[in-house]
């Protein structure tokens, strides 16, 4: 079963769910009367967009964007490309930005800088882990689910080699699973 490879549980189903259903109300009273657009970046904000817009009791519209930072290792090469462009034109709108997590925060200080190019009236961040040690740019998100140590993490949105995205939890993979991947 999948949740064998996870050495231990950081962020268990339920500190999940009480953690996105207080951002969402926060942002709910933050965005009223605005109909905000809550934009995702695929794939791994997913669950997270789910779970924080169903908490926000508000009008709002929802896009999604893909885009890579990391080139083909693990270590980012600071180059962003757009994979997936937005379908909405955000001039004069409210931009609420979700993401699973922010690590040197390349390809979130991009997209603040494309959002306000392309005349979005405000941009915000909410991102479900923040690691503060691995940032290379200055960008701060807004709202900030949990802070997560230097490490690399898997499960409810995120992923290794595109897999585990499916978890309920956020974890870390036992080192047994990236030493099979590498040989
Ligand atoms: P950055 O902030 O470095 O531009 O990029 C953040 C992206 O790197 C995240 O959206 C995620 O795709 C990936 N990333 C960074 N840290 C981790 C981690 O611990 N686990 C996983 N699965 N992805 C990570
Ligand atoms: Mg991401
Ligand atoms: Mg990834």
């Amino acid at each position: 079963m999948l949740d064998q490879d996870i050495k231990k549980i950081i962020y268990s189903k339920e500190d999940i769910a009480k953690k996105t259903a207080e951002l969402g109300q926060v942002l709910g009273e933050k965005y009223q009367g605005v109909n905000p657009l809550v934009v995702g970046i695929l794939k791994g904000a997913v669950p997270f967009m789910a779970d924080i817009v169903r908490s926000m009791n508000i009008p709002l519209e929802m896009d999604f964007m893909d885009v890579s930072s990391y080139g083909t290792g693990t270590v980012s090469s600071g180059e962003v490309k757009i994979l997936k462009d937005l379908d909405t034109n955000v001039e004069g709108r409210d931009i609420l930005i979700v993401e699973d997590i922010i690590d040197s925060g390349q390809t979130l200080k991009y997209l603040v800088e494309l959002f306000k190019y392309r005349k979005a009236k405000s941009v915000q961040i909410v991102t479900l882990l923040d690691k503060v040690e691995g940032r290379l740019v200055d960008i701060k998100a807004d709202y900030v689910g949990f802070n997560v140590p230097n490490e690399f993490v898997v499960g409810y949105g995120l992923d290794y080699a595109e897999a585990y995205r499916n978890l309920p939890y956020v974890g870390v993979l036992k080192p047994e699973i990236y030493e099979t991947a590498n040989e």
